[in-house]
């Protein structure tokens, strides 16, 4: 194989090792920090939230329970007072009555947010429930995307592998000079052999001159673009 011939494919074969060693460092970050992952730190982080709104609600809960408690024995002793005591004193009797009237209404009032605490507490167990399946749910997704991660990184390592050999092996025919060239526009330049097509340069988009167009279809020098000065390969 002509060494022009040899070159491009190296170029190939670099292209390829690039686009593959890329793939490969997206796959070990993916691993690393799967987006799974996140979604069970958030649920889990959602949960312990709930779960102390729900201690929060319960311990309302039963505070109201212990008012409603204290104001019913309130208005016992009330009605004891009003109607088996012998009150005699009409001003006592309307006393003891209105007080009976606001004890009854604050229990009314204790009576209707104990109920809207015990929907909200209904509502955090729901929410809790529904957590708790997406969680399960993710944590086996999570399972199965990352034994698929591993695979596919697996099989790309091997290819890299194949890659690199192909590559020493393309460069180990190559002499000295020409791969150090090869290699020092590799440093500078994006692609350091590119193909002609139309008569221009791909790296650069220079009309290439006649004489160095006919010296190409040999394909025995190596010829530099006037402009760029990539290595120029002109396809068959
Ligand atoms: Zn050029």
């Amino acid at each position: 194989m002509k060494k022009l011939e040899l070159l491009w494919k190296l170029e190939e074969n670099n292209v390829n090792l690039d686009k593959n060693l890329k793939k490969l460092d997206i796959l070990k970050k993916e691993l690393e920090t799967g987006s799974i992952e996140k979604k069970i730190t958030n649920i889990n982080r959602k949960l312990e939230i709930l779960t102390n709104n729900s201690g929060i609600i319960k311990a309302c809960i039963i505070e109201q329970e212990n008012s409603l408690t204290q104001y019913e024995y309130e208005i016992n002793l009330l009605n004891d007072k009003l109607y088996k005591d012998n009150i005699t004193d009409i001003r006592q009797l309307e006393y003891l009555s209105f007080e009976k009237e606001e004890i009854k209404k604050k229990l009314k009032e204790i009576e209707i947010e104990m109920i809207a605490y015990m929907e909200e507490d209904e509502s955090i167990e729901s929410k809790h429930k529904d957590n708790v399946f997406i969680l399960k749910e993710l944590k086996e997704n999570s399972k199965e995307k990352s034994s698929s991660i591993k695979n596919e990184l697996k099989s790309l390592e091997e290819k890299v592998k194949q890659e690199e050999s192909k590559i020493k092996e393309i460069a180990d025919k190559l002499d000295d000079d020409l791969l150090k060239q090869y290699n020092n526009l590799k440093e500078r330049k994006h692609s350091p052999i590119v193909l002609i097509e139309n008569n221009i340069c791909i790296g650069c988009n220079m009309r290439l001159p006649t004489y160095q167009l006919e010296e190409l279809k040999n394909k025995e020098n190596i010829i530099n673009c006037e402009s760029c000065g990539r290595i120029l390969y002109l396809r068959d």
